[in-house]
């Protein structure tokens, strides 16, 4: 870890935290950072030579695993022939169609660089198609941190317990009206209030920021309806369930049709990039053809789409699929039977490709409050212990976890081997 010990150090001389993003420093859980060397399929190796098997997965967008060889490929051939244009490109289009033909209800698409953008764009447009000003989000959902978006806020805003960062103006944050995940009488309470000025609901359709917390029987339908009633828009914030829970996302796992849908993270297969679109009738709200700004040098960058490219390409794989989620499947079993054997109170949750661990005497988790409620400390000594035996799983305890196609199920005993030694220590 010494090589670690010494950047982290020398990071923090540079830069805030010695990180570009928080979580990334391992506040919650303490201890050093393991500084990444390299990736390659399941494993990703640290400066000092370690090797883990990795659940992290770049924060979501490995889903065919670390360095895939086509992606990189499509990279270096983009790469050739210039690395911005700022002009119209045919990979773009490419890109649009693919998008429309994975995910049906993005009729049009505009693509950005991150999932913050592709959020913060869809409520502009949300708000300048209907014409009101406010919207509803849920309590440890993350969407990025824009201004509006960033109220109550899951992921590193609760993990360092800012639920609502200083720099957010009061009168920005007043248009953002916070209701429980999974709790839909919260919902209709809210449109009963101020439903007339309720320009949407933007909702993580699988929670992903809180741990993982997939939606309750008819808590998406409920929203669609609530929204059809009022007037407002449905934005499904599928920047980590898109071609992950589903090819076609949380959308198809679900069978609800948002009108918006923001993707990011899977979509540039590594590279930074994220989309957002719904409804033609929408979308031509957008500029140039609408009056809703919205623009980017980078968007639709020709190696970002190279790259998104070959990702989204690739998920056609018959039965690719199926074998991640069962792999994921039994990979959160195992963990459940491990902490039984081991009388620790522990509950897991999955959605496809996506799984949460929860040191807990709840049955099952499916709320905000039950979620920051699990005991830390715990979590804490199991992290540390899954790290020193080899495997990675995100520094603190609100994230979901990833499986990619390459956690096969050699991967995944290995990592129940290590949980079986970790448990039994705890
Ligand atoms: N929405 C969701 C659901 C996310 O999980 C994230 C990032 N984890 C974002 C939006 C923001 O994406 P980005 O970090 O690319 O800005």
């Amino acid at each position: 870890m010494q090589r670690s010990e010494q950047l982290f150090e020398r990071a923090q001389r540079s830069i805030p935290g010695g990180v570009n993003s928080p979580v990334r420093a391992f506040k919650a859980v303490g201890g050093t950072p393991r500084f990444i060397a390299k990736a390659d399929g399941p494993y990703i190796y640290d400066v000092d030579g370690k090797r883990y098997i990795d659940y992290v997965q770049s924060w979501g967008p490995m889903v065919l695993g670390h360095n895939n060889s086509r992606i990189r490929e499509a990279v270096i051939d983009a790469a050739a022939s210039g690395l911005s244009f700022g002009a119209p490109t045919e990979a773009e289009v490419f890109m649009a169609e693919k998008v429309r033909e994975l995910v049906p209800s993005m009729e049009m698409v505009r693509m950005v660089n991150s999932g913050t953008e592709a959020t913060m764009s869809a409520i502009r447009l949300a708000r300048g198609y209907t014409g009101k000003n406010k919207l509803v989000k849920f309590e440890g959902c993350y969407h990025g941190h824009a201004d509006s978006l960033l109220v109550k806020a899951g992921s590193g805003a609760l993990t360092l317990g800012v639920p609502s960062s200083p720099g957010v103006p009061d009168d920005v944050a007043k248009h953002t009206l916070t209701v429980e995940f999974n709790n839909l009488d919260s919902v209709k309470q809210i449109f009963a209030e101020c439903g007339d000025d309720i320009a949407c609901i933007i909702v993580e359709p699988v929670a992903g920021n809180m741990n993982c917390i997939p939606p309750v029987d008819g808590f998406l339908q409920g929203l669609r309806d609530i929204c059809d009633e009022h007037g407002a828009l449905l934005i499904f914030d599928e920047v980590m369930t898109g071609f992950r829970v589903s090819r076609g996302g949380a959308q198809e796992r679900y069978a609800i049709t948002p009108d918006l849908t923001c993707l990011g993270k899977v979509i540039g297969g590594g590279m930074p990039v994220g989309a957002f679109g719904g409804k033609k009738k929408i979308l031509t709200h957008i500029a140039p053809t609408g009056p809703v700004y919205q623009a980017g040098t980078l968007s639709g960058n020709p190696i970002a789409m190279a790259a998104g490219l070959a990702a989204l390409d690739q998920l056609a794989q018959p039965g690719l699929y199926d074998s991640i989620f069962a792999n994921t499947k039994a990979l959160v079993d195992g963990f459940q039977a491990i902490a039984n054997e081991n009388n620790i109170p522990f509950t897991t949750n999955h959605a496809g490709s996506m799984f949460g661990l929860f040191f807990t005497d709840v049955d099952k988790v499916v709320n905000y409050q039950q979620a920051i409620n699990c005991n830390q400390a715990q979590f804490k000594q199991f992290y540390h212990g899954m790290l020193d035996e080899g495997v990675y799983l995100a520094p603190a305890s609100y994230e979901a976890g990833f499986v990619s196609k390459l956690h096969d199920e050699a991967i995944v005993e290995a990592t129940l081997d290590a949980a079986r030694k970790v448990f039994a220590n705890l």
